[in-house]
């Protein structure tokens, strides 16, 4: 094969066929392919665009790069996949939740892209609690709690790991056939029985319109479903923060508030009826009604907060972390309030600026290398369309310095737009598909 015929193939808007796919993301994850040749590829997908049988292939070649874990369990082993937003910590009470219901959650999370937040990071907010564990670690907190978040070993889809550098650096990474192929290659590479794709819509999204996150959507649901893993996906609405906290020790502390004290809220909402969906795809439950009440009962019944703190535990973090997490978060050394400046309905939120605050505060990377602070972020935001009195507080900057408090309060009084009109509010699920 030649990697040349493969671009010249796409160039020509012809199918260069599985086979020539497949031998290009071995050559990808060996480096038979040139770094040149791979961004000429991802231009030609990008431009050309893949049929829905070619993007089946590459996602089947791609997730075939690698090691393909399989999994021998007494219940469903099922997983949840954001395309990331803001304030989204849903994972953090989803994977235990689900364990607590019989299912087995084998969850390979991301760091933070762009203004979006990354599991991984908010899990590290858990002192001594590590996310890179070996395969043999990862198997045995499996299979003893049912849940573990860990972080991709390098074998994981390598043939992903180097497109998706490359496509980062070549304008290539708005490409709804890479993006499927890129997330699907690494969750159906862990070896899954049942896939929920959360599509995330609004200014806090990667994808800002309905249109864009129904084409995201639509293209995840076919290509899961065509390399054989059960999956539905729900667009859901990311035009205000999903939690009231942004930011990685801030997040970790909306998930107990719902493990624990019995807190409502979208976070729990969206829990609650993703849950109900994997529990119905993994047969655990009649249909995903009956699921999102097993989910809410063990959500109340403290089952699920129970298998958080085992998980936790077993990473390394603190022992009874359920019982005492006030006591184990980092907390940020300047708190400073945002006063809204003028009486009105919060008519819009820019949830990427907000997200964007959040990364400059410390919260974030702004280059690979950077550090992240645990502490820093916002929490108590108003919700979008509330009333408030001008004076009233809008949000709490959590800071390192008293410098960076007061750039993210310029911030977040650009991103939060107050008028006389109450807005049109948006269901927390706007769809859902397959
Ligand atoms: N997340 C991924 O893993 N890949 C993409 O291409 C985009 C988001």
């Amino acid at each position: 094969m030649d990697a040349r015929e493969v671009i010249a193939c796409l160039r020509r808007n012809e199918s260069p066929g599985a086979a020539a796919l497949r031998w290009f993301a071995q050559g990808l994850a060996d480096g038979t392919v040139s770094d040149a040749q791979a961004g000429a590829f991802a231009m030609a997908v990008c431009l050309r665009g893949l049929g829905e049988g070619e993007r089946v292939a590459l996602t089947e070649a791609m997730r075939d790069s690698g090691k393909r874990m399989d999994w021998d369990m007494p219940g469903p082993v099922l997983d949840k996949h954001s395309t990331g937003g803001v304030g989204d910590c849903v994972s953090l009470v989803l994977a235990p939740a689900l364990a607590a219901c019989g299912a087995y959650v084998p969850m390979i999370s991301g760091r933070g892209l762009g203004h979006t937040g990354g599991t991984l990071d908010k899990m590290e907010a858990i002192p001594g609690l590590v996310t890179g564990v070996s395969e043999e670690r990862f198997r045995a907190i499996v299979g003893e709690v049912g849940c573990a978040i860990v972080s991709a070993s390098a074998n994981l889809a390598p043939a992903d790991k180097r497109l998706y550098a490359i496509r980062d650096v070549t304008a290539t990474v708005e490409s709804v056939d890479l993006i499927t192929a890129s997330i699907l290659s690494k969750k159906l590479a862990a070896g899954l029985e049942g896939l929920v794709l959360d599509v995330k819509c609004g200014s806090g999204a990667f994808m800002k319109t309905p249109g864009e996150a129904r084409a995201l959507a639509e293209a995840l649901v076919t290509t899961a479903n065509g390399a054989g893993c059960a999956t539905r996906a729900v667009i859901s609405d990311m035009n205000e923060p999903l939690a009231p906290s942004l930011g990685n020790a801030l997040e970790v502390a909306e998930s107990m508030a719902v493990l624990c004290d019995g807190a409502g809220g979208r976070l729990r909402d969206l829990t609650v009826a993703l849950g109900g969906m994997l529990l119905a795809q993994g047969g655990l439950v009649g249909d995903e009604e009956a699921g999102a009440a097993k989910v809410a009962a063990v959500l109340e019944s403290g089952a699920a907060a129970e298998k958080f703190a085992q998980m936790v535990a077993m990473m390394g973090g603190p022992l009874r972390f359920a019982e005492d997490w006030r006591r184990f978060l980092p907390e940020a050394t300047v708190i400073r309030e945002v006063a809204a400046p003028k009486a009105g309905h919060v008519t819009a939120m820019d949830g990427e600026a907000l997200g964007l605050a959040v990364v400059r505060l410390g919260g974030g990377r702004q280059v690979e290398s950077d550090v992240v602070d645990p502490a820093v972020g916002l929490s108590e935001m108003v919700r979008l369309g509330a009333w408030v009195e001008a004076g009233a507080p809008l949000c709490r900057v959590h800071a390192a310095r008293e410098g960076a408090a007061v750039e993210a309060e310029a911030v977040v009084l650009n991103a939060i737009t107050i008028g006389a009109e109450a807005p049109e509010l948006r269901a927390l699920i706007h769809e859902r598909i397959g």
